[in-house]
Protein backbone atom coordinates (compact mmCIF):
# COMPACT_ATOMS: atom_id res chain seq x y z
CA UNK A 1 0.00 0.00 0.00
CA UNK A 2 1.29 3.34 -0.73
CA UNK A 3 2.02 5.98 1.60
CA UNK A 4 2.49 9.16 0.45
CA UNK A 5 0.83 12.03 -2.06
CA UNK A 6 3.14 14.77 -3.04
CA UNK A 7 1.92 18.36 -3.77
CA UNK A 8 3.58 20.65 -5.60
CA UNK A 9 2.54 24.18 -5.24
CA UNK A 10 3.20 26.20 -7.55
CA UNK A 11 2.96 29.90 -6.15
CA UNK A 12 3.63 33.62 -7.37
CA UNK A 13 6.91 34.30 -5.88
CA UNK A 14 8.10 30.43 -5.09
CA UNK A 15 7.37 27.12 -5.40
CA UNK A 16 7.45 24.33 -3.08
CA UNK A 17 7.17 20.85 -2.62
CA UNK A 18 5.20 18.72 0.29
CA UNK A 19 4.92 15.34 1.19
CA UNK A 20 2.09 14.59 3.13
CA UNK A 21 1.10 11.09 4.31
CA UNK A 22 -2.53 10.34 3.80
CA UNK A 23 -3.86 11.40 7.16
CA UNK A 24 -2.54 15.08 5.62
CA UNK A 25 0.10 15.24 7.95
CA UNK A 26 3.18 17.37 6.40
CA UNK A 27 6.37 14.96 6.65
CA UNK A 28 8.67 16.95 4.43
CA UNK A 29 8.75 20.12 2.38
CA UNK A 30 11.13 22.20 0.15
CA UNK A 31 10.71 25.55 -1.11
CA UNK A 32 12.45 27.55 -3.52
CA UNK A 33 11.83 31.37 -4.91
CA UNK A 34 12.07 32.58 -8.26
CA UNK A 35 12.88 35.80 -10.25
CA UNK A 36 9.85 38.40 -10.67
CA UNK A 37 11.05 40.34 -14.17
CA UNK A 38 9.45 43.89 -14.71
CA UNK A 39 10.32 44.84 -18.04
CA UNK A 40 8.09 47.93 -17.50
CA UNK A 41 6.03 49.76 -14.74
CA UNK A 42 2.85 47.63 -14.60
CA UNK A 43 4.23 44.36 -16.16
CA UNK A 44 5.19 41.19 -14.57
CA UNK A 45 6.73 38.07 -15.96
CA UNK A 46 8.19 35.02 -14.98
CA UNK A 47 10.55 31.98 -16.46
CA UNK A 48 8.90 28.94 -17.15
CA UNK A 49 11.69 27.20 -17.23
CA UNK A 50 13.19 28.61 -14.15
CA UNK A 51 9.45 27.59 -12.81
CA UNK A 52 9.92 24.27 -14.15
CA UNK A 53 13.59 23.46 -12.91
CA UNK A 54 12.71 24.98 -9.37
CA UNK A 55 9.67 22.41 -9.25
CA UNK A 56 11.61 19.03 -10.05
CA UNK A 57 14.04 20.57 -7.57
CA UNK A 58 12.45 21.38 -4.94
CA UNK A 59 10.61 18.11 -5.30
CA UNK A 60 13.30 15.62 -5.18
CA UNK A 61 14.31 17.64 -2.06
CA UNK A 62 11.65 17.32 -0.21
CA UNK A 63 11.98 13.23 -1.07
CA UNK A 64 15.22 13.21 0.15
CA UNK A 65 14.43 15.30 3.52
CA UNK A 66 12.00 12.90 4.31
CA UNK A 67 13.68 9.84 4.00
CA UNK A 68 10.77 7.99 2.10
CA UNK A 69 10.99 5.57 -0.64
CA UNK A 70 9.99 6.97 -3.64
CA UNK A 71 8.27 3.92 -4.40
CA UNK A 72 6.11 4.58 -1.62
CA UNK A 73 4.79 7.74 -3.28
CA UNK A 74 1.39 7.20 -4.52
CA UNK A 75 0.64 10.54 -6.82
CA UNK A 76 1.05 14.04 -7.42
CA UNK A 77 -1.07 17.04 -7.01
CA UNK A 78 -0.89 20.20 -8.92
CA UNK A 79 -1.80 23.86 -7.47
CA UNK A 80 -0.45 27.16 -9.17
CA UNK A 81 -1.05 30.72 -9.45
CA UNK A 82 -3.69 31.05 -11.41
CA UNK A 83 -4.22 32.99 -14.71
CA UNK A 84 -0.70 33.69 -15.38
CA UNK A 85 -0.14 32.94 -19.47
CA UNK A 86 2.34 30.38 -20.85
CA UNK A 87 2.87 30.16 -24.59
CA UNK A 88 5.37 27.34 -26.11
CA UNK A 89 6.20 25.59 -29.29
CA UNK A 90 5.18 21.80 -29.15
CA UNK A 91 8.06 20.65 -30.46
CA UNK A 92 11.27 22.07 -28.90
CA UNK A 93 8.90 22.98 -25.70
CA UNK A 94 10.46 26.17 -25.84
CA UNK A 95 8.52 29.37 -24.57
CA UNK A 96 8.21 31.84 -26.80
CA UNK A 97 7.90 35.02 -24.46
CA UNK A 98 8.10 34.71 -20.96
CA UNK A 99 5.10 33.75 -18.74
CA UNK A 100 2.61 36.55 -18.00
CA UNK A 101 1.73 36.80 -14.43
CA UNK A 102 -1.77 37.53 -13.34
CA UNK A 103 -0.89 40.85 -12.00
CA UNK A 104 0.37 42.09 -14.96
CA UNK A 105 -1.29 45.32 -16.74
CA UNK A 106 -0.22 45.26 -19.74
CA UNK A 107 -3.38 44.63 -21.39
CA UNK A 108 -5.59 47.05 -19.56
CA UNK A 109 -6.33 49.46 -22.11
CA UNK A 110 -7.41 46.54 -24.16
CA UNK A 111 -9.65 45.84 -21.89
CA UNK A 112 -11.60 48.80 -21.47
CA UNK A 113 -11.51 48.27 -25.15
CA UNK A 114 -13.82 45.18 -24.70
CA UNK A 115 -15.68 47.39 -22.07
CA UNK A 116 -16.29 49.98 -24.09
CA UNK A 117 -17.50 47.73 -27.21
CA UNK A 118 -20.21 45.79 -24.81
CA UNK A 119 -18.59 42.71 -24.09
CA UNK A 120 -19.31 43.15 -20.02
CA UNK A 121 -22.26 40.96 -19.94
CA UNK A 122 -21.38 38.37 -22.15
CA UNK A 123 -18.10 37.49 -20.84
CA UNK A 124 -19.90 38.01 -17.21
CA UNK A 125 -22.83 35.46 -18.28
CA UNK A 126 -20.25 33.02 -19.94
CA UNK A 127 -16.81 33.00 -18.19
CA UNK A 128 -18.24 34.15 -14.44
CA UNK A 129 -15.97 36.81 -14.77
CA UNK A 130 -15.04 40.75 -14.96
CA UNK A 131 -13.25 41.94 -17.92
CA UNK A 132 -9.89 42.38 -16.33
CA UNK A 133 -6.19 42.20 -17.57
CA UNK A 134 -5.80 39.45 -14.48
CA UNK A 135 -7.37 36.67 -16.71
CA UNK A 136 -5.31 34.71 -19.07
CA UNK A 137 -7.47 35.50 -22.44
CA UNK A 138 -5.85 39.07 -23.31
CA UNK A 139 -2.48 37.84 -22.43
CA UNK A 140 -2.21 35.39 -24.93
CA UNK A 141 -4.14 37.49 -27.18
CA UNK A 142 -0.73 39.64 -26.86
CA UNK A 143 1.44 36.89 -27.17
CA UNK A 144 0.37 36.14 -30.05
CA UNK A 145 0.19 39.68 -31.44
CA UNK A 146 3.51 41.10 -30.31
CA UNK A 147 6.08 37.85 -30.60
CA UNK A 148 7.52 38.36 -33.90
CA UNK A 149 5.95 34.83 -35.66
CA UNK A 150 4.11 34.07 -33.18
CA UNK A 151 0.50 34.69 -34.97
CA UNK A 152 1.63 32.46 -37.89
CA UNK A 153 2.87 29.21 -35.90
CA UNK A 154 -0.23 29.67 -33.96
CA UNK A 155 -2.09 29.72 -36.90
CA UNK A 156 0.20 26.34 -38.11
CA UNK A 157 -1.10 24.42 -35.18
CA UNK A 158 2.55 24.94 -33.55
CA UNK A 159 2.01 26.52 -30.59
CA UNK A 160 0.51 25.69 -27.09
CA UNK A 161 -1.14 28.03 -24.45
CA UNK A 162 -1.69 26.79 -20.34
CA UNK A 163 -2.04 28.46 -17.44
CA UNK A 164 1.07 26.95 -15.25
CA UNK A 165 -0.45 23.90 -14.15
CA UNK A 166 -0.77 23.38 -18.16
CA UNK A 167 2.82 24.09 -18.67
CA UNK A 168 3.85 21.34 -15.33
CA UNK A 169 2.08 18.73 -16.33
CA UNK A 170 3.63 19.06 -20.48
CA UNK A 171 7.01 19.39 -19.36
CA UNK A 172 6.84 16.67 -16.21
CA UNK A 173 4.96 14.08 -18.94
CA UNK A 174 7.67 15.34 -21.70
CA UNK A 175 5.34 16.52 -24.08
CA UNK A 176 3.01 13.84 -23.79
CA UNK A 177 0.05 15.04 -21.88
CA UNK A 178 -1.72 19.16 -22.81
CA UNK A 179 -4.56 19.62 -20.22
CA UNK A 180 -5.96 21.42 -17.68
CA UNK A 181 -8.51 21.83 -15.24
CA UNK A 182 -11.78 22.69 -14.71
CA UNK A 183 -10.68 25.77 -11.93
CA UNK A 184 -7.70 26.85 -13.84
CA UNK A 185 -9.71 27.43 -17.00
CA UNK A 186 -12.46 28.93 -15.38
CA UNK A 187 -9.78 31.70 -14.79
CA UNK A 188 -9.02 32.04 -18.49
CA UNK A 189 -11.86 34.20 -19.70
CA UNK A 190 -12.43 31.99 -22.48
CA UNK A 191 -14.04 29.14 -20.76
CA UNK A 192 -17.55 28.62 -20.66
CA UNK A 193 -18.65 27.68 -17.37
CA UNK A 194 -22.41 26.54 -17.80
CA UNK A 195 -21.44 24.56 -20.78
CA UNK A 196 -18.01 23.39 -19.58
CA UNK A 197 -16.29 24.29 -22.87
CA UNK A 198 -14.11 26.61 -24.72
CA UNK A 199 -16.62 29.40 -26.14
CA UNK A 200 -16.14 29.66 -29.72
CA UNK A 201 -17.35 33.87 -29.76
CA UNK A 202 -14.55 34.51 -27.52
CA UNK A 203 -11.75 32.22 -29.58
CA UNK A 204 -13.10 34.20 -32.49
CA UNK A 205 -12.83 37.81 -30.42
CA UNK A 206 -9.21 37.24 -29.22
CA UNK A 207 -8.08 35.62 -32.35
CA UNK A 208 -7.10 32.47 -30.32
CA UNK A 209 -6.80 29.34 -32.42
CA UNK A 210 -8.69 26.46 -30.37
CA UNK A 211 -5.60 23.61 -31.16
CA UNK A 212 -3.61 25.97 -29.05
CA UNK A 213 -5.63 25.14 -25.87
CA UNK A 214 -5.42 22.40 -23.59
CA UNK A 215 -8.14 19.44 -23.07
CA UNK A 216 -9.94 20.32 -19.39
CA UNK A 217 -10.71 17.87 -17.25
CA UNK A 218 -11.78 17.16 -13.69
CA UNK A 219 -9.83 18.39 -10.69
CA UNK A 220 -9.39 14.82 -9.66
CA UNK A 221 -8.14 11.95 -12.57
CA UNK A 222 -4.85 10.57 -14.14
CA UNK A 223 -3.47 12.93 -16.35
CA UNK A 224 -0.13 11.17 -17.22
CA UNK A 225 2.86 9.77 -15.33
CA UNK A 226 6.36 11.52 -14.03
CA UNK A 227 9.53 9.92 -14.47
CA UNK A 228 10.90 10.52 -10.69
CA UNK A 229 14.22 9.69 -10.29
CA UNK A 230 13.92 6.22 -12.26
CA UNK A 231 10.22 5.72 -10.80
CA UNK A 232 7.07 6.35 -12.36
CA UNK A 233 4.37 8.65 -10.26
CA UNK A 234 1.06 9.31 -11.44
CA UNK A 235 -0.30 12.99 -11.60
CA UNK A 236 -3.77 12.83 -10.35
CA UNK A 237 -5.22 15.74 -9.18
CA UNK A 238 -4.71 19.63 -10.36
CA UNK A 239 -6.86 23.07 -9.23
CA UNK A 240 -6.04 26.11 -9.06
CA UNK A 241 -5.00 27.85 -5.69
CA UNK A 242 -7.70 29.16 -4.44
CA UNK A 243 -9.82 26.20 -5.38
CA UNK A 244 -7.65 23.82 -3.84
CA UNK A 245 -7.42 25.81 -1.06
CA UNK A 246 -11.28 25.32 -0.51
CA UNK A 247 -11.25 21.72 -1.52
CA UNK A 248 -8.39 21.48 1.45
CA UNK A 249 -10.74 23.10 4.03
CA UNK A 250 -13.42 20.35 2.97
CA UNK A 251 -16.07 22.86 1.49
CA UNK A 252 -17.81 20.71 -0.73
CA UNK A 253 -21.00 21.77 0.34
CA UNK A 254 -23.34 24.84 -0.50
CA UNK A 255 -22.86 27.36 1.75
CA UNK A 256 -19.15 26.31 3.29
CA UNK A 257 -16.63 29.00 2.56
CA UNK A 258 -13.12 29.98 3.15
CA UNK A 259 -11.40 32.85 3.51
CA UNK A 260 -7.02 32.96 2.93
CA UNK A 261 -5.79 36.11 4.81
CA UNK A 262 -2.65 36.35 3.43
CA UNK A 263 -1.05 39.78 1.42
CA UNK A 264 -4.67 40.08 0.23
CA UNK A 265 -7.91 38.25 1.05
CA UNK A 266 -9.49 35.55 -1.03
CA UNK A 267 -12.92 34.37 -0.13
CA UNK A 268 -14.27 31.67 -2.06
CA UNK A 269 -17.77 30.38 -1.14
CA UNK A 270 -19.48 26.71 -2.60
CA UNK A 271 -22.86 27.47 -4.12
CA UNK A 272 -23.42 24.19 -5.45
CA UNK A 273 -25.11 23.39 -9.18
CA UNK A 274 -25.28 26.95 -9.83
CA UNK A 275 -22.99 29.74 -10.69
CA UNK A 276 -23.66 33.22 -9.22
CA UNK A 277 -24.80 35.95 -11.32
CA UNK A 278 -22.48 38.94 -9.99
CA UNK A 279 -24.95 41.53 -9.01
CA UNK A 280 -23.41 41.45 -5.54
CA UNK A 281 -19.88 42.33 -7.43
CA UNK A 282 -18.81 38.65 -6.86
CA UNK A 283 -17.30 36.51 -9.51
CA UNK A 284 -18.44 32.75 -10.26
CA UNK A 285 -15.75 30.12 -10.83
CA UNK A 286 -15.52 26.33 -11.19
CA UNK A 287 -14.68 24.63 -7.61
CA UNK A 288 -12.39 21.81 -7.70
CA UNK A 289 -13.95 18.15 -8.07
CA UNK A 290 -12.73 14.94 -8.69
CA UNK A 291 -14.17 13.24 -11.83
CA UNK A 292 -16.80 11.13 -9.86
CA UNK A 293 -18.20 13.91 -8.19
CA UNK A 294 -20.74 16.67 -9.80
CA UNK A 295 -19.62 19.94 -10.97
CA UNK A 296 -19.46 23.00 -8.18
CA UNK A 297 -19.20 26.24 -8.59
CA UNK A 298 -17.73 28.53 -6.50
CA UNK A 299 -18.65 32.13 -5.59
CA UNK A 300 -15.61 34.36 -5.20
CA UNK A 301 -14.45 37.83 -3.75
CA UNK A 302 -11.36 39.37 -2.79
CA UNK A 303 -10.21 42.37 -0.55
CA UNK A 304 -6.76 43.64 -2.13
CA UNK A 305 -5.09 44.93 1.11
CA UNK A 306 -5.19 42.51 3.89
CA UNK A 307 -2.53 41.19 5.29
CA UNK A 308 -0.97 43.74 3.99
CA UNK A 309 -1.98 46.43 6.23
CA UNK A 310 0.37 44.71 8.66
CA UNK A 311 3.23 44.81 6.78
CA UNK A 312 2.15 48.85 6.49
CA UNK A 313 2.74 49.59 10.03
CA UNK A 314 5.64 47.50 10.41
CA UNK A 315 7.42 49.34 7.43
CA UNK A 316 5.72 52.16 7.20
CA UNK A 317 4.71 53.45 10.15
CA UNK A 318 7.51 51.17 12.01
CA UNK A 319 5.05 50.78 15.14
CA UNK A 320 5.53 47.00 14.93
CA UNK A 321 8.60 44.94 14.65
CA UNK A 322 7.07 41.92 14.00
CA UNK A 323 3.61 41.01 12.29
CA UNK A 324 3.29 38.56 14.73
CA UNK A 325 3.28 41.10 17.62
CA UNK A 326 0.39 42.60 16.27
CA UNK A 327 -2.22 40.60 18.36
CA UNK A 328 0.05 41.37 21.43
CA UNK A 329 -0.77 44.96 21.24
CA UNK A 330 -4.35 44.68 19.94
CA UNK A 331 -5.69 42.73 23.28
CA UNK A 332 -3.26 45.86 25.22
CA UNK A 333 -5.66 48.38 23.95
CA UNK A 334 -9.26 47.16 25.26
CA UNK A 335 -11.10 48.54 21.96
CA UNK A 336 -10.25 50.93 19.26
CA UNK A 337 -11.54 53.81 21.16
CA UNK A 338 -13.69 54.86 18.30
CA UNK A 339 -10.69 54.55 15.21
CA UNK A 340 -11.31 52.71 12.18
CA UNK A 341 -8.42 52.15 9.88
CA UNK A 342 -9.49 51.74 6.06
CA UNK A 343 -6.22 50.69 4.39
CA UNK A 344 -8.01 51.57 0.73
CA UNK A 345 -3.95 52.14 -0.31
CA UNK A 346 -5.16 50.88 -4.09
CA UNK A 347 -8.64 51.91 -4.51
CA UNK A 348 -11.45 49.26 -2.41
CA UNK A 349 -12.92 46.06 -4.04
CA UNK A 350 -15.59 44.12 -3.98
CA UNK A 351 -18.05 45.22 -3.34
CA UNK A 352 -17.71 49.32 -3.60
CA UNK A 353 -15.25 48.66 -6.56
CA UNK A 354 -14.03 51.92 -5.95
CA UNK A 355 -10.76 52.50 -7.60
CA UNK A 356 -10.86 56.43 -6.25
CA UNK A 357 -11.12 55.75 -3.17
CA UNK A 358 -7.83 55.54 -0.69
CA UNK A 359 -6.24 54.96 2.43
CA UNK A 360 -7.99 57.22 5.99
CA UNK A 361 -7.70 56.68 9.93
CA UNK A 362 -10.35 58.21 11.26
CA UNK A 363 -12.30 58.75 14.89
CA UNK A 364 -9.15 60.10 16.39
CA UNK A 365 -9.02 61.99 19.65
CA UNK A 366 -6.14 63.20 21.84
CA UNK A 367 -6.39 59.89 23.79
CA UNK A 368 -5.96 57.31 21.02
CA UNK A 369 -2.52 55.92 20.56
CA UNK A 370 -0.79 53.50 18.51
CA UNK A 371 -2.14 50.20 19.81
CA UNK A 372 -5.56 51.21 18.48
CA UNK A 373 -4.30 51.83 15.48
CA UNK A 374 -2.78 48.56 15.38
CA UNK A 375 -6.15 47.24 16.85
CA UNK A 376 -8.26 49.39 14.20
CA UNK A 377 -5.85 47.51 10.98
CA UNK A 378 -6.87 44.25 12.30
CA UNK A 379 -10.29 45.12 13.05
CA UNK A 380 -10.15 46.16 9.21
CA UNK A 381 -8.97 43.20 7.90
CA UNK A 382 -11.94 41.64 9.46
CA UNK A 383 -14.24 44.59 8.34
CA UNK A 384 -13.40 44.41 4.79
CA UNK A 385 -13.93 40.41 4.38
CA UNK A 386 -17.10 40.93 6.42
CA UNK A 387 -18.60 43.56 3.45
CA UNK A 388 -17.30 40.42 0.92
CA UNK A 389 -18.92 37.83 3.59
CA UNK A 390 -22.85 39.72 3.35
CA UNK A 391 -22.44 40.60 -0.57
CA UNK A 392 -21.78 37.46 -1.02
CA UNK A 393 -25.05 35.92 1.10
CA UNK A 394 -26.56 38.51 -0.66
CA UNK A 395 -25.87 37.22 -3.90
CA UNK A 396 -26.06 33.66 -3.53
CA UNK A 397 -29.28 33.90 -1.07
CA UNK A 398 -27.55 31.98 1.35
CA UNK A 399 -25.91 32.10 4.72
CA UNK A 400 -22.12 31.37 5.03
CA UNK A 401 -22.57 28.49 8.04
CA UNK A 402 -18.83 28.05 9.38
CA UNK A 403 -15.85 30.13 7.53
CA UNK A 404 -12.30 28.30 7.18
CA UNK A 405 -9.36 30.36 7.79
CA UNK A 406 -5.81 29.85 6.45
CA UNK A 407 -3.25 32.04 5.55
CA UNK A 408 -0.53 34.05 7.27
CA UNK A 409 -2.67 36.15 9.51
CA UNK A 410 -5.43 33.24 10.53
CA UNK A 411 -2.43 32.74 13.14
CA UNK A 412 -3.70 35.98 14.86
CA UNK A 413 -6.21 34.81 16.99
CA UNK A 414 -7.57 38.23 18.05
CA UNK A 415 -8.39 38.70 14.51
CA UNK A 416 -10.39 34.85 14.35
CA UNK A 417 -12.14 35.95 17.29
CA UNK A 418 -13.35 39.75 15.54
CA UNK A 419 -14.08 38.38 12.46
CA UNK A 420 -16.33 35.60 14.13
CA UNK A 421 -17.79 38.44 16.11
CA UNK A 422 -18.62 41.05 13.24
CA UNK A 423 -19.65 38.16 10.90
CA UNK A 424 -21.97 36.53 13.34
CA UNK A 425 -20.18 33.13 12.06
CA UNK A 426 -17.88 30.66 13.72
CA UNK A 427 -14.58 30.55 12.12
CA UNK A 428 -12.56 27.86 12.17
CA UNK A 429 -8.59 27.69 11.81
CA UNK A 430 -7.28 24.49 11.02
CA UNK A 431 -4.36 22.86 12.37
CA UNK A 432 -2.29 22.26 9.05
CA UNK A 433 -1.85 25.62 7.47
CA UNK A 434 -1.56 24.27 4.30
CA UNK A 435 -4.94 24.11 3.17
CA UNK A 436 -4.08 24.75 -0.83
CA UNK A 437 -1.23 21.91 -0.81
CA UNK A 438 -3.50 19.74 0.92
CA UNK A 439 -6.41 20.22 -1.78
CA UNK A 440 -3.72 19.12 -4.14
CA UNK A 441 -3.31 16.31 -2.52
CA UNK A 442 -6.91 15.41 -1.73
CA UNK A 443 -7.68 15.67 -5.57
CA UNK A 444 -5.02 13.57 -6.49
CA UNK A 445 -5.77 11.04 -4.16
CA UNK A 446 -8.98 11.22 -5.28
CA UNK A 447 -7.87 10.66 -8.83
CA UNK A 448 -5.94 7.82 -8.55
CA UNK A 449 -8.13 6.14 -6.22
CA UNK A 450 -6.05 5.78 -2.99
CA UNK A 451 -9.37 7.38 -1.63
CA UNK A 452 -12.33 5.97 -2.71
CA UNK A 453 -14.70 8.93 -1.93
CA UNK A 454 -14.43 12.53 -0.21
CA UNK A 455 -15.58 10.37 2.65
CA UNK A 456 -12.33 8.87 3.33
CA UNK A 457 -10.53 12.22 3.15
CA UNK A 458 -9.49 12.16 6.74
CA UNK A 459 -10.10 14.86 9.30
CA UNK A 460 -7.39 17.84 9.75
CA UNK A 461 -6.81 16.93 13.61
CA UNK A 462 -7.10 19.61 16.62
CA UNK A 463 -8.96 22.73 14.96
CA UNK A 464 -9.11 26.31 16.65
CA UNK A 465 -12.99 27.45 16.80
CA UNK A 466 -14.10 30.95 17.02
CA UNK A 467 -17.64 31.64 18.16
CA UNK A 468 -19.56 34.72 18.01
CA UNK A 469 -19.46 36.38 21.50
CA UNK A 470 -20.52 40.51 20.62
CA UNK A 471 -23.91 41.19 21.57
CA UNK A 472 -25.99 42.26 18.21
CA UNK A 473 -25.92 45.76 19.80
CA UNK A 474 -22.28 45.97 19.69
CA UNK A 475 -21.62 44.37 16.30
CA UNK A 476 -24.28 47.04 15.32
CA UNK A 477 -22.65 50.21 16.77
CA UNK A 478 -19.56 49.13 15.29
CA UNK A 479 -20.33 48.40 11.68
CA UNK A 480 -22.31 51.62 11.29
CA UNK A 481 -18.67 53.25 12.38
CA UNK A 482 -16.89 51.39 9.46
CA UNK A 483 -19.54 52.18 6.98
CA UNK A 484 -18.99 56.17 7.86
CA UNK A 485 -14.99 55.31 7.67
CA UNK A 486 -15.46 53.70 4.59
CA UNK A 487 -17.92 57.15 3.07
CA UNK A 488 -14.56 58.97 4.13
CA UNK A 489 -11.90 57.06 2.16
CA UNK A 490 -14.52 56.86 -1.00
CA UNK A 491 -13.60 58.87 -4.09
CA UNK A 492 -10.59 60.71 -2.31
CA UNK A 493 -8.90 61.24 -5.63
CA UNK A 494 -9.94 63.42 -7.74
CA UNK A 495 -11.51 62.05 -11.56
P1 LIG B 1 0.96 35.55 0.85
O1 LIG B 1 0.76 34.08 0.56
O2 LIG B 1 -0.05 36.46 0.26
O3 LIG B 1 2.38 36.01 0.63
P2 LIG B 1 0.89 34.75 3.67
O4 LIG B 1 -0.24 33.79 3.77
O5 LIG B 1 2.30 34.26 3.78
O6 LIG B 1 0.72 35.72 2.42
O7 LIG B 1 0.66 35.83 4.84
C1 LIG B 1 1.49 36.95 4.97
C2 LIG B 1 0.67 38.17 5.35
O8 LIG B 1 0.04 37.94 6.62
C3 LIG B 1 1.53 39.41 5.50
O9 LIG B 1 0.84 40.48 4.88
C4 LIG B 1 1.62 39.64 7.00
O10 LIG B 1 1.63 41.01 7.32
C5 LIG B 1 0.38 38.98 7.53
N1 LIG B 1 0.58 38.35 8.84
C6 LIG B 1 1.44 37.35 9.14
N2 LIG B 1 1.34 37.01 10.45
C7 LIG B 1 0.39 37.81 10.98
C8 LIG B 1 -0.18 37.95 12.28
N3 LIG B 1 0.19 37.17 13.29
N4 LIG B 1 -1.14 38.88 12.44
C9 LIG B 1 -1.56 39.64 11.40
N5 LIG B 1 -1.05 39.57 10.16
C10 LIG B 1 -0.09 38.67 9.95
Amino acid sequence: MKKYIMALDEGTTSTRSILFDLDGNVLASAQKEFRQIYPKPGWVEHDPTEIYASQLATMTEAIAISGVNIEDIACIGITNQRETTVVWDKDTGKPVYNAIVWQCRRTSDYCEELKSEGMTDYIRKTTGLVIDAYFSATKVKWILDNVEGAREMADRGQLLFGTIDTWLTWKMTKGKVHVTDRTNASRTMLYDINKLDWDETLLKKFNIPRSMLPDVRSSGELYGYVDVLGYSIPISGIAGDQQAALFGHKCFNTGEGKNTYGTGCFLLMNTGSVPCDGKKGMLATIAASDKNSAVNYAAEGSVFVGGAVIQWLRDELGVLREANDSEYFAEKAKDSGGVYVVPAFAGLGAPYWDMYARGVIVGMTRGSGRNQIIRASLEAIAYQSNDVIKAMELETKSNIKVLKADGGASSNKFLMQFQSDISNVDVIVPSCKEATALGAAYLAGLGCGLFSSRDEIPNSGSDDKFSPQMSEFDRERLLKGWRKAIDCASGWVDR
